[in-house]
């Protein structure tokens, strides 16, 4: 038994050396790709229930060089300061995007940024994302900014100051990931958001006919609070009819689109997914 044990002692520990080497690996093409303009962002459409129009894309980082998957290198990033500087450059590249359809003429649609809780370490990010907007003179109702509930674990008070300044100037906040975590609903009424994102496990586990009072009940709440209630990882059409049939306002997943370089983001710019 002391054998056995010490063996599964040895191979743990294999397997944890392993696992922090894989680690440190990451974080080196991290900090290199944070250096040298590693990163790139795809764009996927939030699509309209009722009329097939794409209302806003999410921005959703990537590795130039890698095929690291970003919840991986985001998990990693998050454990130090590199996380603050990923998320100021994707802030710049979305804010650079947009003002570039905007240049195009393509008509406006915002475009959504992820922003981890962690980032609330980075105390000039406020003022970075002013000074950015105004470097690319971009109306602040373009942008749109992605937290999650864990984001009330930092430092509340000040990530509530944070969060009302961002609104203040126009840019809207989504609550994402809704349904996972502890999802308290009382959330929706003191943090300042303007949508809510259902998380795709609760789409996966409560859009079937049997379950749906527990998404219906969800949508009314949020509607009642005067919020937009966007579905994400919609793979498949009945999900969208039973979304449809719930009063849900727009939907996001491989049923309409998989994420795009912004090149194709482009190309799809104005596509109806209903007609
Ligand atoms: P998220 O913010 O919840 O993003 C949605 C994820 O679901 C994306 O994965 C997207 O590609 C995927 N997805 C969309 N539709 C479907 C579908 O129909 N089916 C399935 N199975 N998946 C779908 P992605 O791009 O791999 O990103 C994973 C996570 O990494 C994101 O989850 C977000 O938490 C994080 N992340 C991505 N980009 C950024 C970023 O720029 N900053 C930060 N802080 N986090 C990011
Ligand atoms: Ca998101
Ligand atoms: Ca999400
Ligand atoms: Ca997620």
């Amino acid at each position: 038994v002391k054998r056995n044990g010490k063996n599964h002692h040895l191979l743990y520990n294999k397997e944890m050396q392993q696992e922090l080497r894989n680690k440190a690996v990451t974080e080196g093409i991290i900090q290199k790709a944070v250096q040298e303009d590693g990163f790139y962002l795809v764009y996927q459409p939030q699509v309209n229930v009722k009329t097939g129009e794409i209302e806003s894309f999410e921005a959703l980082v990537r590795l130039k060089h890698h095929a690291i998957p970003p919840d991986v290198f985001i998990g990693i990033a998050e454990e130090s300061d590199l996380i603050c500087q990923i998320g100021r450059a994707v802030t710049k590249e979305a804010i650079r995007q947009a003002a570039n359809w905007r240049d195009k003429g393509h008509p406006r649609k915002p475009i959504s940024i992820n922003f981890s809780s962690k980032q609330i370490r980075d105390k000039d990010y406020l003022q970075f994302l002013i000074n950015t907007l105004e470097e690319y003179e971009l109306d602040p109702q373009y942008l749109e900014i992605e937290i999650t509930e864990s984001i009330l674990l930092e430092e509340t008070e000040l990530t509530l100051e944070l969060l009302e300044r961002i609104k203040e100037l126009g840019i809207k906040i989504a609550l994402d990931d809704f349904g996972t975590g502890f999802s308290s609903l009382n959330y929706l009424t003191y943090i300042p958001v303007n949508k809510v994102k259902l998380d795709k496990s609760l789409c996966d586990k409560f859009l079937s006919p049997d379950n749906i009072k527990v998404i219906e009940s969800i949508i009314s709440l949020a509607h009642s609070l005067n919020l937009v209630i966007t579905a994400e990882g919609i793979e498949e059409q009945w999900q969208y009819e039973q979304l449809k049939a719930s009063g849900c306002n727009t939907i996001q997943g491989y049923l309409f689109s998989k994420p795009l370089i912004a090149e194709e983001a482009e190309k799809i710019y104005e596509k109806n997914f209903l007609h």
